[in-house]
């Protein structure tokens, strides 16, 4: 917060603050953003590629043509139905919209909003799932990972036997760990708390870069749901999420989804971007190319140590994670450090894959960064 009212007007706020607002809410801290003007922009798992000019181009035309005078209705339907096409939904399944898959993981927090609701993931994890638990007062159990980062079976499995977890959220890959885990020990852990009727929630925000995905299993275990997003596709600024499971399942957090959640502008660019898939297919395999690069020229680097990924991000340990961010960033290259996330992440920094030559600047940072210290 920068400016505010003039005094007098301004102990009034205050006091209203302190009326209006939920203690816990007042003395909590919102989702961080760093500022990265200027910077090579490797922090956020963002596609680095624009689209062509002429696709760009074309893209403006439609987005000029769209009813913005009216509300989105519509066109909603269109992209549940070229979504469900484009993922092959399998039948019996329902696919609902959210502003991003964050809205959703927020509708689902509140679904499990209920005094036997307990939510349950593995940590290091993504800050969300536990954010949207603890903003509605649903108890948050969070199990570490092994010192691998590969899921702690047993105590998965004593914890859910333990907690009874309403909802259990597996990012599938993980982040900011990016790496896969096994199935073996996923179907156990869903199987237990599929014994107490708990929902599991796979969220696969990095499929386009998986080998895997659990939605062709989904109809198997009936206590699982996908949750997906085209932001790491390449539509981040469009926020758009979805989440597919049983039909009667998704009705339920569809009840609780605002009207109009989706604007018909995000609608269009979605259903453009269906339509140049192969584009999209395009710049994953690039990206995916550039993974296995970056993956080989960091583990020659001395001292780091790097971890398999499985998502357009890599998570790497270094002998000073602080000062080698530090470095990066004076370098002009902006990563995420990650190190004060969890014990588990002493000394890691956390890589978005861009283009080529940012993987090129990025790499070289680092390597004078560890030269140098
Ligand atoms: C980025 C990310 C999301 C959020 O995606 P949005 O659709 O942009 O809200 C959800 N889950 C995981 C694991 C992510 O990394």
């Amino acid at each position: 917060m920068n400016a505010r009212l003039p005094t007098t007007a301004a102990s009034r706020v205050d006091a209203v603050i302190a009326r209006a607002i939920r203690q816990d809410v007042q003395s909590m801290h919102g989702y961080a953003i760093q500022p990265s003007a200027g910077l090579i922009k490797l922090d956020a798992m963002e596609n680095p590629f624009a689209l062509p000019p002429e696709l760009q181009a074309e893209l403006g035309e439609r987005l000029g043509r769209v009813a913005i005078n009216r509300y989105p209705v519509q066109c909603v339907g269109d992209v549940v139905a070229a979504l469900s096409q484009h993922i092959d939904l399998p039948s019996g399944a329902a696919l609902m919209l959210g502003n991003g898959s964050d809205e959703l993981i927020d509708l689902i927090g509140l679904a499990s909003m209920h005094p036997d609701g307990c939510v349950l993931a593995p940590l290091p994890g993504f800050v969300m799932y536990e954010m949207s638990a603890r903003i509605r007062g649903v108890p948050f159990v969070g199990v570490p990972l092994t010192a691998r980062f590969e899921l702690d079976e047993a105590a998965m499995l004593a914890a859910i036997e333990q907690h009874r977890p309403t909802v259990t959220w597996l990012a599938y890959p993980n982040n900011p760990t990016a790496n896969l885990w096994d199935d073996g020990a996923i179907e156990r852990i869903v199987t237990a708390c599929a014994r107490h009727d708990g929902l599991v929630v796979f969220d696969e925000a990095y499929q386009p870069f998986a080998s895997r995905s659990w939605l062709p299993r989904m109809g198997e275990f009936a206590n699982t749901m996908v949750l997906r997003t085209l932001s790491k596709f390449g539509l981040a600024g469009v926020r758009l999420g979805y989440l597919c499971g049983d039909a009667a399942l998704v009705a339920e957090i569809d009840k609780l989804r605002p009207p109009y959640n989706i604007s018909a502008l995000n609608c269009e660019a979605t259903l453009f971007a269906l339509e140049h898939a192969d584009e999209y297919s395009r710049q994953a395999n690039v990206l995916k190319a550039e993974r296995a690069r970056l993956l080989r020229d960091l583990a020659l680097l001395p001292g780091t140590t790097v971890f398999p990924s499985e998502a357009n991000m890599i998570l790497v340990r270094v002998p000073d994670s602080k000062a080698a961010f530090e470095a990066m960033k004076a370098r002009g290259v902006l990563v995420k450090h990650i190190a004060g996330l969890h014990p588990l992440l002493a000394n890691c920094l956390r890589l978005t894959v861009g283009t080529p030559d940012e993987n090129t600047a990025m790499l070289a940072a680092l390597a004078s960064a560890l030269h140098d210290r």
